[in-house]
């Protein structure tokens, strides 16, 4: 039988976020989103979308005009700018390194682009010596790339692979979906003419908006296509009439996520872009001497690590699963799995935009140690002290 009583309120319990993503949501972006829906083509919503637009402008340090959030979650801009951007037959070159590479290079495929797939063991950044030896044969139009794989905790050095994009004349795609608003990524600096994110990461506001951004290199082409988008909903030259002067209707905007995203990057703003890749550095440092002091290791090499997403080694014979829900349920810490062909073989440990706290970093390790000595681990104390030694530094 049916009993509607039996449904109650929504009540998920205390989380501390600390896995790939979503990340922790400040009380003041949540209450952002609990004011008043509004229509999407009243003048008072207007003006928190051209204030939406500058304040991304500024995160993506950029000025690109169209610099907008699609409506959807990161995988929803990456699809956006391929679509808009490959016609039948263009030549993509997609740098593999982790399971969002994969993603490119499954939607290029569809698109009916012809694919050029340039793998690097996963764990590792993207070695641009080798993607200009293949883009310099093969003359790509598209140069596209992960800049912070998620899956694996690398990060890829943007201005070598813009520039061998410029060589070989072709357009420098890059995924942020991680990287932006946790670390350097200029969009102007770094010469990238798409650029995708997602709400829920190192922006720290829940999913559901990937903001992009594109140079008047990527309009172009845009407006040369020979055929129409593929994907009405994501065709951005009708997107953008509705985020340019015209105001054309094309579809309902998401509102109070809007709200959200607006209140996350005003917060940003406020704490201002060095300081906060400033935190993200330091408490990345820290839980890093925190897990080496244990006696476990990290999967990247250093230098090739994301401060945002740390991939920590599971340990010889222990549980990856229990380790993981004895977290969750004595820690309320929410870590993520081993993607892929790293399944079982690392764990996720993100420290993103309002996750990424000291507290966060010392509670970590404390729990981990705790929960991996009860289990009969080799782990050797002294992770806290580690861990301090870096904040005091
Ligand atoms: C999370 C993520 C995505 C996908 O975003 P969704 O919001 O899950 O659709 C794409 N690329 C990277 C690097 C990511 O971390």
């Amino acid at each position: 039988m049916f009993d509607p009583l039996k449904y109650r309120d929504v009540d998920p319990g205390f989380r501390v976020l600390m896995g790939p993503g979503p990340s922790d949501v400040s009380a003041r972006v949540l209450q952002a989103m609990a004011s008043p829906c509004i229509g999407h083509l009243d003048p008072a919503f207007l003006e928190i979308m051209d204030q939406t637009q500058q304040l991304l402008r500024h995160v993506f340090q950029t000025d690109n005009a169209l610099t907008i959030p699609v409506s959807g979650t990161g995988s929803a801009g990456m699809e956006a700018c391929f679509v808009n951007l490959v016609e039948p037959g263009d030549k993509v070159l997609v740098c593999v390194n982790g399971v969002f590479g994969t993603r490119m290079c499954d939607i290029v495929s569809r698109i009916g682009g012809e694919l050029i797939r340039v793998d690097f063991p996963w764990g590792r950044a993207v070695d641009p010596q080798i993607v200009r030896q293949k883009a310099s044969a093969a003359r790509p139009r598209i140069l596209a790339l992960v800049h912070a794989e998620t899956s694996t905790g690398a990060c890829s050095p943007l201005a070598e692979l813009s520039q061998v994009a410029r060589e070989v004349d072709a357009l420098f795609l890059v995924d942020m979906v991680t990287s932006l608003g946790g670390m350097p990524a200029g969009v102007a600096e770094n010469k990238i003419d798409a650029a995708y994110s997602g709400t829920q990461k190192c922006l720290s506001c829940p999913p559901g908006l990937s903001p992009i951004s594109m140079s008047p290199q990527a309009l172009d082409k845009l407006k040369s296509r020979k055929r129409p988008v593929v994907s009405w909903y994501l065709d951005l030259s009708m997107v953008q009439s509705y985020w340019g002067k015209e105001r054309k209707y094309h579809h309902t905007a998401p509102v109070n996520m809007m709200y959200g995203l607006r209140e996350a990057l005003r917060v940003i703003a406020e704490e201002g872009l060095e300081a906060r890749f400033a935190r993200h550095a330091v408490n990345h440092r820290a839980l890093v001497a925190g897990v080496e002091a244990m006696g476990l290791s990290m999967l990247v090499p250093e230098k090739e690590r994301l401060p945002m997403l740390n991939a920590i080694c599971i340990p010889e014979g222990i549980s990856d699963a229990g380790v993981r829900s004895a977290l969750l349920k004595t820690y309320r810490i929410e870590i993520g799995a081993g993607l892929g062909e790293l399944a079982g073989k690392v764990w996720r440990v993100g420290l993103m935009g309002a996750s990424c706290t000291r507290g966060n970093v010392v509670l970590f390790l404390g729990a981990l140690y705790s929960i991996l000595n009860q289990m009969g681990a080799q782990v050797t104390p002294g992770a806290l002290e580690a861990a301090g030694a870096v904040f005091d530094d």
